[in-house]
Parts: structure tokens; C-alpha cells; sequence
């Protein structure tokens, strides 16, 4: 569904977010970026001349947003966020780490700077379904052993979730798992969101609300719920 290619019978075209225009596809990859970007110059930028002067001021978002590198689930296309509008994080499962100074500190200087600087009102983490690092994380052997250099490190940050799906639901077939954990682990990371103190106290004040979100792009349908 969210393929396209040049190959493809013009009928059986589906128009969704995730389509590629038909010229990118075979091109090299700098020709593809320049190309990319004189359609985003073109048809962005100069038509929103306004909001870009705008934002060479600065920016306010109001989301901070957690996403998978996933090349499927871009969350400022799924959810239509306008340049500026959101600060984003994407990493393997759109985890967030719990608060760790010594470890994990990309993650932190980035909720550091969202939090305290930007003041975002909202921060939002976005499972999705099949997803590679959530069926990694299922993979982990229980003795906790590992054969990745960072991978299923990184994955066990939501290795409680993986402990509830299975001890809850190993009844049910894999696949339901997946889903089950995809979701799980969104609840992990809004828990270890709570762990750095000064989106506890953000929190708090009600300056701050924190979302699960989950999008599913089999079905393409996306549901969110606050923490
Ligand atoms: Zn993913």
C-alpha cells in the first residue's frame, strides 16, 4: 500500500501519504535531493512565505514529538505538522529513555531544550505497527544476552512492556503481540518521560501534557490518548 513505483500500472496507483513522485524513483541519490528540495522551495517554501519569515525569528512549538526512524511513519507528514509546529525526535520504536545522565543523553539535551526552552505544551510518543524495533525487542533473549553492537540495548528500554505482553497475552497469536507491544512500549516511554524532573514538574503545573499516540498504517488509522 505505501510503495509506488514508476512500474506499476497507472490504475492501481494508490494516492497516500507515503507515495514518491514517479520522477524521484530512479534518479541518483543527489540528483534526488536537489530534486526534492527545488519541489519543496517551489511549492513550500514560496507559498508560505509568510510563516518561513516568520520562523527565521525563532520557534515556538507546541509539540515535541517522539517517532520511529521508520521511513514509513515521517510524523510531520501522517499528522500534517506546518514547519514549526513541532520538534521532533525519531529514533529505533520511538523510545524514550528513562532519565540517565550518563546514558542516553541525546535524548535528554533534546527534552532538556524542549521542555525548559521551548516550552512545548505537549509531548507526544508514536508507536506504529510493524514495527522492526518492537519485533527486535520481542526477540531479546530472556537471559538478557545480546548479539547487537546498540540495537537490542536500545530496545530494552521497554523491556517491562515486552515482560506484561507476554506474561498477559501469550495466548494470542504473534502478531497481536506485536501490536499489543507497539503500544505497551508507547506507555513505557510516557512512564520514563515522568523520570526527568523537569517534565514531572511541567507536568504538575499543567504545563504540560503528555500523549501516546499510535499510528497504524496497514489500516491507516491513527488513535491517541493522554497519559
Ligand atoms: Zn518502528
Amino acid at each position: 500500500m505505501c510503495r509506488s513505483t514508476s512500474r506499476e500500472p497507472a490504475t492501481l496507483k494508490v494516492q497516500n501519504v507515503c507515495e514518491r513522485p514517479e520522477r524521484d524513483t530512479e534518479m541518483e541519490p543527489v540528483e534526488r535531493m536537489k530534486s526534492g528540495f527545488d519541489h519543496f522551495k517551489k511549492e513550500v517554501y514560496e507559498k508560505k512565505s509568510d510563516l518561513f519569515n516568520q520562523l527565521k525569528d525563532g520557534q515556538s512549538p507546541k509539540f515535541m514529538v517522539f517517532a520511529c526512524s521508520d521511513s514509513r511513519v515521517c510524523p510531520t507528514v501522517v499528522l500534517n505538522f506546518q514547519p514549526g509546529e513541532a520538534f521532533v525526535v525519531r529514533n529505533i520504536a520511538s523510545m524514550v529513555p528513562p532519565y540517565d545522565k550518563t546514558k542516553y543523553s541525546g535524548s535528554g539535551a533534546a527534552i532538556e531544550y524542549a521542555v525548559n526552552h521551548l516550552k512545548v505544551e505537549n509531548i507526544a510518543v508514536i508507536g506504529h505497527s510493524r514495527c522492526g524495533g518492537i519485533k527486535g525487542l520481542m526477540s531479546v533473549k530472556d537471559d538478557g544476552s545480546t548479539s547487537s553492537d546498540f540495537i537490542e540495548d536500545w530496545v530494552k528500554i521497554s523491556i517491562s512492556a515486552r515482560e506484561k505482553v507476554k506474561s498477559e497475552h501469550s495466548a494470542m497469536p504473534p502478531e497481536i503481540q506485536y501490536t499489543m507491544l507497539e503500544k505497551e512500549a508507547v506507555n513505557v516511554s510516557l512512564q520514563n518521560l515522568q523520570s526527568y524532573p523537569f517534565v514531572k514538574e511541567a507536568v504538575e503545573k499543567k504545563q504540560l501534557k503528555l500523549i501516546g499516540g499510535y499510528y497504524d498504517f496497514v489500516n491507516c488509522s491513527f488513535e491517541s490518548w493522554e497519559n
